[in-house]
């Protein structure tokens, strides 16, 4: 069986509290499964509780949603990599659309922080993606390449092995449009050629995110090209997200 990776992503949603009850709940309706690695991105305040509530299963980590470059200063409002990590935290997300698009990050930032996870010693999982525009302007390679080369500036390609992509058309994120398969298995083979001409060695995992639920997640995970999933909304619910992580199983 070839390793699959789910990632849950719980943007601004569960508190603590709601935390320790859904590692609950998520525990009790899965087991382990060889080759397959969870990973749930809590909100800051409940990385903690999370990372606590999930210890007993070494199939789970926790990361952080955002993080800043800069390990610790006057940039209020942020999360450093040595307070996500002193909470649990054994990676972070990296210019989700949201960030991107919400929060203007820019490409260079995003490479700053890939850079900063990478070389501390934790998990970068860059997200790339197209905005609808740039999809029907025909530009979608064109676009994850720039994202993907400016996200890696200056990473030493031996901590890549650290590196996990995720590619993520920002028009199928949370809006109940998801990219075909095939379609996404495409742009996937461009990241992972890209990926190659960057000097990975190692085989690094990219992800396709964009409304996965439990009626689509199986036909894209039945592609070779796709390794695992990133989701949003599907993985707020513990007993929705423990039937989509046991998909194909
Ligand atoms: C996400 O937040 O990365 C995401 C893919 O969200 P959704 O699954 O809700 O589209």
């Amino acid at each position: 069986m070839r390793p699959l990776l789910f990632a849950a992503n719980w943007k601004m949603q569960v508190d603590p509290a709601e935390a320790r009850r859904y590692a609950g709940q998520f525990l009790g309706a899965t087991q382990p499964a060889a080759g397959r690695s969870l990973w749930f991105f809590p909100p800051a305040v409940s990385i903690e509780s999370a990372a606590g509530a999930f210890r007993q299963r070494d199939d789970v980590r926790v990361g952080a949603q955002d993080v800043h470059w800069e390990p610790k200063g006057a940039f209020t409002g942020a999360t450093s990599i040595p307070l996500a990590r002193g909470a649990g935290a054994a990676g972070a997300l990296v210019g989700h659309s949201e960030r991107r698009h919400v929060f203007g990050e820019t490409d260079e930032e995003t490479g700053r922080k890939v850079r900063a996870l990478l070389g501390a010693g934790l998990t970068a999982f860059l997200c790339v993606g197209e905005k609808l525009e740039e999809r029907e302007a025909g530009k979608t390679e064109e676009v994850v390449l720039r994202q993907i080369r400016a996200g890696l500036a200056g990473v030493d390609p031996g901590d890549m092995s650290r590196l996990v992509v995720a590619y993520e058309p920002v028009w199928a994120i949370g809006t109940g449009r998801t990219a075909t398969a095939e379609d996404a298995a495409k742009v996937h083979t461009a990241l992972r050629a890209e990926l190659g001409r960057l000097g990975a060695t190692a085989r690094i995992p990219i992800l396709y995110g964009g409304s996965v639920n439990v009626g689509n997640a199986l036909g894209l995970l039945a592609r070779p090209e796709i390794d695992g999933v990133l989701v949003g909304g599907a993985s707020l619910d513990p007993d929705g997200w423990a039937e989509i992580v046991g998909i194909g199983g």
